[in-house]
């Protein structure tokens, strides 16, 4: 009895994270550490919305509904995608 409920916990947990978790870059505007974030979707059974988030400033990728390994990987390049400080510096100043 004891060693069952010992063991269930564990076999749900990792079902629940069936692949790898992407490499995430530190915050563009705060420097803090993202998470990869979901919601259950309502518009569909089994189907939950993706996205990263900064857990200090609230900075955020879209969200992007559908599989896990679909989403997770385009909402994870999403937020590692960056334009240049140069180039966004001299857009800041052209105006
Ligand atoms: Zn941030």
């Amino acid at each position: 009895m004891q060693q069952a409920d010992l063991i269930a916990p564990a076999t749900q947990a990792a079902a629940a994270v069936p692949q790898a978790q992407p490499q995430l870059l530190r915050c563009p505007c705060c420097g803090s550490a993202p998470a990869l974030r979901n919601s259950k979707a309502q518009f569909a059974e089994d189907t939950y919305w993706h996205w990263v988030e900064c857990s200090a400033c609230g900075l955020a990728t879209r969200y992007m509904a559908g599989a896990a390994e679909r989403c997770i990987p385009a909402v994870a390049t999403a937020w590692n995608t960056r334009t240049p400080a140069s180039k966004s510096a001299a857009k800041d100043t052209a105006q």
